[in-house]
């Protein structure tokens, strides 16, 4: 007989300055354990309305339909894709890392005819060459990544935003990395649709997807000939159970996780953002400060780095693998590996949401400058 019985699982204590999660506060882990309740509850559905209504402060918009999609980052990625693109629609996906790719992949399966316009990992895209290639592929919707968690670049995107509305297309927008570790402004910056996660700058286990649609894409997706390819992501009924008027059941809510995800936006609500992003900035420069004293170099140039994960080079003759190895075992850090061709090239350095401390940035860089000598 196989070994049933097993003692509770008693996770190790870590400090997570990884690409994700990120560290999560007591509050937001004791409200994680709080009684589940039913979700019809009248309770729950305050929960609800109060969630939305913080997301839209954090996401800067008014946009009505702006809630959280039950999953992960990608699912959010997957929502927004599936209700804007029908079969045969175009698709234009701006890829310089892996979650580009990933976007790019997720079109193709809804049906889209994709174009990808691509640039090196841990480079950024210019206006020019967004509005040069809508001009050529007249795309219904454009996609590009925020922050790039994979290479630690940060895509500028009010003039793109322009060049892509001028061109006729929608712009979707992937803030899973951004949202609350830096400005994300969905109204200013005309965004039509955005996704996050809440294990990244909104310091919450992984589990939920924050999701906003402007007007617009709501527009576009009430003129759908076709339903929604995937059942659980259809924003026309799931958008029924976030509606205060009509409360139709789609799918059990994750109860705990949302009320982990309220407290999470009440935490960053009360920091205020403009606090939340100076913390952020300056936990990143003390770090960049430290790595540069130990000799080593960022891979990303200065004018496009991400303050909330730093991507710093390799310096030669180091092993990579043995490096996170120590940094875990014996101090209780995680980093992230290189991805893609940044693969055995780069650490992944987090400072994202609580892990963002001028505690954990002489800690990383103490314990990193014990492994190097
Ligand atoms: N997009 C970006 C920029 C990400 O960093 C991630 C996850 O790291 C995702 C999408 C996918 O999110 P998840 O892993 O939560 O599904």
């Amino acid at each position: 007989m196989a070994e049933t019985h097993f003692a509770p699982f008693q996770p190790p204590s870590r400090i997570l300055l990884g690409p994700g999660p990120s560290g999560v506060s007591a509050r937001v882990l004791s409200a994680l354990a709080a009684p589940t309740i039913g979700h019809l509850d009248p309770q729950f559905l305050k929960l609800m309305d109060e969630t939305q209504q913080m997301l839209r402060a954090v996401f800067r918009t008014g946009n009505r339909l702006t809630l959280a999609v039950s999953g992960t980052g990608s699912a959010g990625m997957e929502a927004c894709v599936v209700n804007l693109i029908e079969p045969g629609d175009r698709m234009l996906v701006c890829v310089n890392g892996v979650f580009g790719g990933r976007m790019a992949d997720v079109a193709a399966r809804a049906g889209a005819v994709v174009r990808k316009l691509e640039r090196p990992f841990g480079e950024v895209f210019s206006a020019a060459e967004i509005e040069a290639a809508i001009a050529e592929f007249k795309p219904k919707v454009t996609g590009i990544v925020h922050a790039e968690t994979s290479t630690g670049a940060l895509q500028p995107v009010p003039e793109i935003s322009r060049v892509v509305h001028a061109g006729g297309s929608m712009l979707l927008l992937d803030c899973v990395t951004s949202l609350a570790g830096l400005p994300v402004e969905i109204d200013e910056w005309e965004v039509d649709a955005a996704y996050s996660g809440t294990q990244k700058c909104l310091s919450c286990p992984p589990g939920l997807s924050p999701v906003t649609f402007s007007d617009r894409a709501v527009a576009a997706m009430d003129a759908r000939k076709t339903k929604v390819a995937s059942w659980y992501l259809d924003m026309s009924m799931v958008r029924n159970y976030w509606s205060q008027q009509s409360r139709a059941y789609h799918h059990t809510a994750p109860i705990n996780m949302n009320y982990g995800l309220h407290a999470a936006l009440c935490e960053v609500l009360e920091e205020v953002l403009p606090k939340r992003f100076a913390r952020h900035l300056r936990n990143h420069l003390a770090l960049r400060a430290g790595v540069e004293a130990l000799g080593l170099e960022y891979a990303v140039a200065e004018a496009c780095r991400l303050p909330v994960l730093n991507a710093v080079k390799i310096p030669a003759g180091v092993n990579d693998q043995a490096v996170r190895a120590q940094l875990l075992g014996e101090y209780g850090i995680e980093i992230g590996a290189g991805l893609g061709p940044m693969a055995g090239k780069t650490w992944r350095v987090g400072l994202m949401g609580v892990s963002s401390s001028p505690t954990n940035v002489l800690v990383f860089l103490a314990a990193l400058e014990s492994c190097l000598n």
